[in-house]
C-alpha cells in the first residue's frame, strides 16, 4: 500500500486500536509487522504501548506511514499505588522527551533486577539456564515474565506459558519476585511531562472490587490521570458497562485497545473491539492524541 492511500477512507469507520505490544517488550511481532497486521484487520488508528518502551516507535512509524495507517506515539508503564501495581497507557506522548527517557532507563534497571532474583530463585528450584534462555528469548528487549514464560516452556519443565505463570511466576508462587516499580504520581507526572494522557489500562483486569476500582480511580485523578481504558480486547459487556459508569462518574476520557500481544492468541486479534457507549468521551478527542492525528 503506498502512502496517501485512500484504503482506509473507503471503511464505514474508523477503527482505533491504542493499545498493543512488538518484540520491543513483549509482543511477538516486530514493529513492522505488527503494523502491517493492524494495517489488515482495518485498523485506521494505532498506538504502540509496549511495556516501559518506546523503542518500537521510530520503526512503527515508518512501517505506518507506508500503508498510510496513522500512529499515536504510546508507552504502558508499571507502575504501583499502596502497594498495587497497575499499568497506566501514555498516549500521545513524545518518545523522544528526555524525562520519559530517563524514567525509561530506571524501568529497565528495575526490569533486570526483578530478572536476576527470578532467575536466583528459579534456580533454587533446580531450574538452571532458565534465566540465561530468558534473556535470550527477550533479545534486545528487557526482561518480562513472558520470557521466563516461554524459556520454562522452551526447557521442557512446563507445557505451556500459561502453566509457567500458574505454577511459578504468579504473585505468590516460587518463582515470582516483587519488581520497585516507580510510584503513580510520579509515573502520570512523566507521561504528563511528556505531552501524553495518563489512561488507566485494563481496569477489570485486577481483580478489584467496584469500591478498589473507585478509590484507585481518586487517586489516579489526584495525580492528574485523565482517561480509562473502558473497552479492551477481552472485556465483557459487564466490564464495559461498569468502567462506562466509572469513567462517568470520574469525568474521565474513553481509551479502546486489544493489549494485542500474538497471533498464537487469536481470540484477542488487532482492531476487534467492542463499541464504546456513545456518550463517553473517547480519547482521540482530546488535544494529546488530537495533536497526532491531525499532523
Ligand atoms: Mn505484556
Ligand atoms: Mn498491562
Ligand atoms: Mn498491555
Amino acid at each position: 500500500m503506498m502512502a496517501g492511500s485512500t484504503h482506509y477512507a473507503a471503511r464505514p469507520m474508523t477503527i482505533f486500536d491504542l493499545h498493543c505490544h512488538s518484540t520491543a517488550s513483549d509482543g511477538r511481532l516486530s514493529p513492522t509487522d505488527l503494523v502491517a497486521r493492524a494495517h489488515e484487520h482495518g485498523v485506521s488508528v494505532l498506538a504502540l504501548t509496549d511495556h516501559d518502551t518506546v523503542a518500537g516507535h521510530a520503526e512503527a512509524a515508518l512501517a505506518a506511514s507506508a500503508c498510510g495507517l496513522q500512529l499515536v506515539p504510546g508507552i504502558e508503564l508499571s507502575t504501583r499505588w499502596d502497594k498495587h501495581t497497575m499499568h497506566v497507557v501514555g498516549l500521545g506522548v513524545d518518545p523522544r522527551n528526555p524525562v520519559l527517557l530517563q524514567h525509561v532507563e530506571w524501568l529497565g534497571e528495575v526490569r533486570r533486577q526483578r530478572a536476576r532474583d527470578m532467575g536466583a530463585k528459579l534456580a533454587k528450584l533446580g531450574f538452571t539456564g532458565v534465566y540465561e534462555q530468558a534473556l535470550a528469548e527477550a533479545g534486545e528487549a528487557e526482561p518480562t515474565r513472558p520470557h521466563f514464560a516461554r524459556a520454562l516452556v522452551e526447557a521442557g519443565h512446563v507445557q505451556t506459558e500459561g502453566e509457567a505463570f500458574k505454577r511459578y511466576l504468579r504473585r505468590g508462587k516460587p518463582g515470582y519476585a516483587t519488581a520497585a516499580w516507580p510510584d503513580l504520581e510520579q509515573t502520570i507526572a512523566v507521561i504528563r511531562e511528556a505531552g501524553g494522557m495518563a489512561v488507566l489500562a485494563h481496569p477489570h483486569g485486577y481483580g478489584w472490587t467496584g469500591a478498589w476500582v473507585r478509590r484507585i480511580l481518586e487517586a489516579f485523578v489526584g495525580c492528574g490521570g485523565e482517561a480509562l481504558e473502558v473497552v479492551c480486547g477481552g472485556s465483557t459487556p459487564n466490564d464495559i458497562r461498569d468502567m462506562s459508569g466509572h469513567a462517568r462518574r470520574f469525568g474521565l476520557y474513553a481509551s479502546q485497545g486489544s493489549d494485542f500481544h500474538s497471533p498464537a492468541t487469536p481470540w484477542i486479534e488487532l482492531g476487534r473491539l467492542a463499541p464504546m457507549p456513545a456518550d463517553l468521551k473517547p480519547v482521540w478527542q482530546a488535544p494529546q492524541v488530537a495533536a497526532w492525528l491531525a499532523a
